[in-house]
């Protein structure tokens, strides 16, 4: 976009050059205008509640606004609105100032028409939402805040076990303050519910909230959950394709990747699965969430694998924490066992499978219990299927990131229509099947990290019925992943006091 820059009664002012009809002045793209200042609040001015209620915390583009332009510039001019620039040069290269991308290739430029520039510099970082160049301004709200209603209630009636209460508590006493906390909470200790009082208490002191997740899956599976907690509040939830983003509501579900939208926005940010994949490999993911909150905001992670970086800053007291050691049903977490199978790798090459490993097929079937079987990479895992098959009468399937079965398949799996599903670490998190087995192909594979480890056979015994479920790590050779997820099992079971 090309914007013109005139002084008015001594202020710089700039405005788009289609609202201008003064020809004498040079339009320029947005981002080759002098530095802008805010302009001063006219509290006469009569403001448009719907645009302050969509841009109220957020950067957002000119065309992510359903509003004339005329009517945005004229909250410009009166300092309710911010043009911000999007993608600025710096000493090095360019800087997105949505998403905080800096890397040199995931720049690129477009012969663009909107600022008749051959070169309009874009992020490629943040392009699956609208493109943000060089020439287009991120515009975000100044004038007043707005007021949420107050009357929240929590209507949760569940009890919440001794370590999820000891956490809760933690949470709500520091619900106000600014820092961080770390619920570290072992697979199946519930914290969703932890967090319901946290919540409420934020809600109530008229606080926004955030909760945070790297997937989809999440946010789908949350967003039920927290709006029957919650009935009197405005939740919206955020997430590739999602339609509510209008509302400004107090209290956001969100991916990690649609915090891109927010700006200064939460006072409390729940980060949940912070140790997960992309979050955890992303720092522009990380800078999302920064640039979402406010500088006094109180950021809770949880995890149940925390990343080393974390663990080290709890060890040194830089990051409080607090530990629940224990699942909801009050049951110590299965233990993995090590099954030697091996040389795996070959064996599958011809079309065979690992002995130890085939007579654990053929006992599960017998126990008619169902079993997730991990394997370390999508290329094996046809013919890994097929082998069973060829084995067994039961139905056994598979399923991995770009199956487009996968939520179906999933689905049959937990009706119990499906005994044996081989599956990639995409089931890693998330899933809760009663009556489940956890078995670990090739778990010395380089590809099973400590923590997916440790997630996988969080997988198995969460249900008070069948809180013992068997965890197999088959391999070939013990591998120093293998060993510290072992320990990591153990040590929160010895906390636990088991
Ligand atoms: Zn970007
Ligand atoms: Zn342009």
């Amino acid at each position: 976009m090309r914007f013109v820059s005139y002084f008015l009664n001594d202020r710089l002012i700039v405005a788009p050059e289609t609202l201008v009809e003064n020809l004498d002045f040079t339009p320029v793209p947005f981002g080759e205008l002098p530095q802008i200042e805010p302009q001063l609040l006219n509290s006469s001015f009569k403001y448009d509640e719907k645009l302050q209620q969509v841009l109220y915390g957020k950067m957002l583009l000119f065309d992510e606004l359903q509003l004339p332009l005329k009517t945005i510039q004229e909250h410009f001019e009166n300092g309710f609105v911010m043009y911000n620039q999007g993608v600025i040069k710096t000493k090095y290269g360019w800087q997105c100032k949505r998403c905080g991308n800096e890397k040199y290739h995931l720049f690129a430029s477009f012969s663009c028409f909107r600022c008749k520039s051959e070169n309009c510099v874009y992020c490629r970082n943040c392009i699956m939402m609208v493109r943000v160049s060089v020439c287009s301004p991120l515009l975000s709200w100044i004038g007043p805040d707005v007021k949420h209603k107050s009357d929240h209630q929590l209507m949760w009636r569940g009890e919440l076990s001794a370590g999820q209460q000891i956490a809760s508590d933690c949470f709500v006493e520091q619900v106000g303050n600014s820092g961080e906390l770390l619920i570290w909470a072992v697979c199946g200790a519930g914290k969703t519910e932890v967090l319901f009082h946290g919540i409420e208490k934020a809600l109530k002191m008229g606080l926004r909230v955030c909760i945070a997740t790297p997937r989809t899956d999440v946010v789908l599976e949350l967003a039920p959950r927290i709006k029957e907690a919650f009935p009197n509040t405005l939740i919206v939830s955020y997430y590739g394709g999602s339609k509510e983003r209008e509302t400004p509501a107090q209290l956001v579900i969100s991916t990690t990747h649609q915090l891109y939208r927010f700006k200064q926005a939460f006072n409390l940010m729940i980060v949940d699965e912070v140790d997960a994949f992309p979050y955890s490999y992303d720092k522009t993911l990380q800078h999302a969430v920064s640039g979402s909150v406010r500088n006094d905001a109180l950021r809770l992670y949880l995890s149940a694998t925390p990343s080393g970086k974390m663990k080290k800053q709890v060890t040194q007291n830089k990051l409080p924490c607090v530990k629940i050691p224990i699942r909801f049903h009050g049951f110590p977490l299965p233990e993995p066992k090590m099954v030697w199978s091996g040389e795996w790798k070959k064996r599958l090459e011809r079309g065979k499978l690992p002995p130890a490993f085939l007579k654990w097929i053929k006992s599960q079937v017998v126990s008619e219990r169902r079993a997730m079987i991990f394997v370390p990479s999508v290329s094996i895992i046809e013919k890994v299927t097929e082998l069973i098959r060829g084995h067994v009468e039961v139905i056994v399937d598979f399923v991995h990131a770009e199956d487009p079965l996968r939520k179906d398949k999933v689905a049959r799996f937990r009706q119990g229509d499906i005994q044996l599903l081989v599956t990639t670490t995409i089931l890693e998190r998330g899933v809760t099947v009663p009556f489940l087995d956890v078995v670990i192909f090739g778990a010395d594979h380089e590809v099973f990290s400590e923590s997916a480890l440790v997630q996988m056979a969080g997988r198995a015994g969460r249900s008070k019925d069948d809180h013992n479920g068997q965890v197999l790590f088959f391999h070939y050779g013990k591998s120093l992943s293998m060993l510290n997820a072992i320990k990591h099992i153990r040590h929160m079971n010895e906390e636990a006091g088991f």
